[in-house]
């Protein structure tokens, strides 16, 4: 019997699309390009796809049998890709296996928010900066010819 013809392809929900999108920046998840255009008439475009990380064909690249339908089509199994990169993404399936694509779109998530500044960088503090040697600073100053900052005493 063929298992192939009983397996149920299941569509990602609109919300799990637009939850990709979102954490995506609208960019592919490899090489950064902005996957919605509009042109000088206003028609917009779409140039990527929600590709799957673990196929949604048990006979796919990547696929995986025992996973279920719901989960291969939910948003934590998809990552946002331009069509070249799907197509390299599905011929390569050794190199770029679910944990590398996982990989690949941690990164690409984290990028997308250090460049909203949505990640706030700590500011160093004090007891980072207690451990400074200040005879060796001094040293350095003198040898390089570098005039140091004086504290006022009085
Ligand atoms: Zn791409």
């Amino acid at each position: 019997m063929n298992t192939e013809a009983k397996e149920k392809r299941l569509q990602p929900t609109e919300a799990d699309r637009r939850h990709l999108i979102g954490m995506s920046g609208g960019c592919c998840n490899i090489c950064r390009l902005r996957l919605f255009v509009e042109g000088q008439f206003g028609e917009q475009a779409r140039l990527g796809d929600d590709a799957h990380i673990i196929a949604a064909s048990n006979a796919g690249p990547r696929g995986n049998d025992a996973v279920s339908s719901a989960l291969k089509a939910a948003a934590k199994n998809l990552i946002l890709l331009c069509k070249v990169c799907h197509s390299k993404v599905d011929q390569q399936p050794i190199e770029y296996s679910c944990d590398r694509l996982l990989e690949i779109r941690n990164e690409h998530y984290r990028w997308v928010e250090l460049s909203l500044g949505s990640i706030i960088i700590e500011k160093p503090k004090f007891h980072y900066l207690s451990y400074i040697n200040i005879p060796r600073a001094d040293m350095y100053a003198v040898v390089n010819s570098i005039a140091l900052p004086r504290v006022q005493t009085h």
